[in-house]
């Protein structure tokens, strides 16, 4: 049983603005929680290499990939879109987050690893296609996914997000892929306001209104996620792990703590062993109160690896 924290130094020199909640601060907080506790020696600890080119442009356009490599400045910001910004390093910052869990699938597929938490930044799921948007550049997770798929053994997957914003970049994405099926809890209404109603056998939306609460979230996991799993039997599980649906966090309006990180890892971790030989990718999304986040994540890393 290993399970590895993947992770980079880069990550810390992308950065969107002093005010942006989106900031380098919150991997630090992630690793020095973690390095201070004997979790954290549990761990094996991994530095995340950049994406195989040939792999990104499986996911997201060429066209689109240069323009970001040529929107990116010499010094200060440029904004793709309102919210999202690159300085000078973000494109090698982009390239890691996506190779950390295009690293983390491959090993897991070759046995090396049980599971793996990627804590990246910049986050993904937002990012469509060919559209940078929600701080999102590359879409991380689904770049892990076409790894996995591009494995003779692997047909099905499964993608778990309960970050409190919707995916829409994953489900742009994988709308008209049948054999990956994308679970979504999330605030509703909420930004990004795209893709939520959506209508497709492989996209299991759960829309969950402002001050739903803990219990509240767990039916909802345990009412749309389970019986999608049973029919889709997928054969490992990628997780969007965003932790911006906490109480504390000052973007989302939703009510989960760590007790509810605990219950949806277990939920994943069960799922894993039933379905996919324990296999399970998961990714840093949002999660914006520093303490929440490092606690949480905490939370979430114990159940994979006691799992
Ligand atoms: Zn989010």
């Amino acid at each position: 049983m290993t399970t590895a924290f993947i992770t980079h130094g880069d990550y810390l020199l992308h950065e969107m603005g002093a005010d942006h909640p989106e900031r380098p601060e919150r991997i630090g907080a992630i690793t020095q929680y973690l390095a201070s506790s004997e979790l954290g020696d549990q761990l094996k600890w991994l530095a995340a290499q950049p994406v195989p080119e040939g792999l990104l442009e499986k996911i997201h356009p060429v066209e689109y990939i240069s323009w970001l490599d040529s929107l990116q400045p010499k010094q200060g910001l440029v904004y793709a879109d309102p919210d999202t910004a690159l300085n000078p390093h973000t494109m090698r910052a982009a390239r890691l987050a996506a190779g950390a869990v295009t690293m983390a699938t491959q090993m897991v597929l070759e046995g090396k690893l049980t599971n793996a938490f990627c804590a990246v930044r910049p986050p993904g799921h937002h990012a469509e296609r060919s559209i940078a948007m929600g701080f999102c550049f590359f879409n991380n997770i689904a770049l892990g996914v076409e790894q996995a798929l591009s494995h003779r053994a692997i047909e099905r997957v499964a993608i778990l997000d309960f970050d409190v914003h919707h995916c829409n970049g994953t489900v742009d994405i994988f709308k008209d892929r049948p054999e990956v099926l994308v679970c979504s809890t999330f605030q509703h209404p909420f930004f990004p306001h795209r893709y939520y109603d959506i209508q497709r056998d492989n996209i299991i939306n759960s829309p969950l209104p402002a001050g739903t609460t803990g219990n509240e979230f767990r039916q909802a996991v345990e009412r749309d996620w389970l019986p999608a799993l049973h029919c889709h039997q997928p054969q490992m599980i990628f997780v969007s792990a965003g932790f911006d649906a906490h109480q504390a966090d000052p973007l989302g309006q939703l009510l989960l703590d760590e007790s509810d990180y605990r219950w949806v890892t277990q939920l994943i971790v069960n799922a894993a062993s039933c379905f996919a030989s324990g296999r399970i990718v998961s990714v840093l999304e949002g999660g914006y109160d520093l303490q929440a986040l490092a606690h949480s994540v905490y939370t979430h890393l114990e159940g994979l690896v006691e799992g």
